[in-house]
């Protein structure tokens, strides 16, 4: 049976599933998106993806044509259609279409589209043995210039930052804001273990306030563990006994080296471990 595809209150199979070219969110990245994990058939922190939408949405001038509430029985039944349990949802909204150039007021009918599918980012052993990063040469966008809160369909820094990581044999990449700290990888939030304690980079380092991220300081704090949102640098990377990336696609996988430098001994550590099981497990209780 072909994927029913969402759009604009109507499914589609997946090959009839189309918008117009002439729609902003093709012709400038003019538009917004949430990539929602479901466990069992049901969404994980569904509240938290919904709310985040409608802020990426205000902050671009950009008025979502239905209410939260309906948003989120969109989503789920975008997913029971589909008979999919373990599933990935791709929730794009459009400006919608209009005649060219750049005005928005040109635009009408903004346009909600819901994939709900699977995706399989890394392969399962990397969960195991850990990732290995590079720095990218491209910052981070300004956050005077487009904010990495706003979760918007130009993704070309990160994609950008991830070419720089796949030509060095690398799956992620590291981003540095345009001050030179650590800022996120292009699609998913960092963290490090140092002396048994969780340091990750504050918001106002320029990155995405990732919901796994969330959901990761949490699950830390809730066993004990000390978690310090602040600015980072290169050398707390080196220099970590452990690290790893959380992202709603990615879920929590370790980082075993970051340009050519082993991170601890190379490979996952314990803490990185527990927390990976211990997300896996509140992921699947809901
Ligand atoms: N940073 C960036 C740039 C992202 O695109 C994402 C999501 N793919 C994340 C972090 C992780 O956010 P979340 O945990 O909400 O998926």
């Amino acid at each position: 049976m072909s994927l029913k595809i969402y759009i604009g209150g109507k499914l589609y199979d997946k090959a009839d599933a189309k918008i117009s070219v002439y729609d902003h969110g093709l012709l400038y990245g003019d538009g917004v998106f949430e990539g929602i994990r479901a466990y069992a058939g049901k969404v994980f922190r569904m509240a938290d993806h919904v709310d985040r939408l409608y802020d990426s949405a205000k902050a671009i001038h950009l008025v979502i044509p239905m209410s939260k509430a309906e948003m989120a029985e969109a989503i789920n039944s975008t997913i029971k259609v589909n008979n999919l349990s373990d599933a990935y949802v791709r929730l794009v909204v459009t400006r919608g279409a209009g005649s060219l150039g750049l005005d928005p007021r040109r635009t009408s009918d903004p346009q909600v589209i819901i994939i709900a599918d699977s995706i399989s980012l890394y392969p399962a052993e990397l969960y195991e043995t850990g990732l290995k990063i590079v720095t990218a040469g491209t910052m981070r966008n300004h956050p005077g210039a487009l904010n990495p809160r706003i979760k918007s369909l130009n993704y070309l820094n990160n994609i950008l930052a991830k070419i720089e990581g796949t030509n060095a044999g690398c799956l992620e990449a590291l981003m540095l804001n345009h001050k030179g700290e650590i800022a996120e990888c292009t699609g998913d939030n960092i963290f490090i273990i140092k002396h048994g304690e969780v340091h990750t980079p504050s918001i106002d380092s320029g990155i995405l306030e990732g919901i796994t991220r969330d959901a990761v300081i949490e699950i830390a704090r809730s066993i004990g563990l000390q978690v310090t949102e602040r600015i980072m640098d290169r050398h707390d990377v080196y220099t970590a006994d452990e690290c790893f990336l959380t992202g709603t696609a990615a879920e929590v996988i370790p980082v075993v080296e970051c340009d050519a430098r082993p991170i601890g001994d190379g490979t996952p550590g314990p803490i990185t471990k527990d927390l990976l099981k211990r997300f896996h497990q509140i992921a699947r209780e809901g």
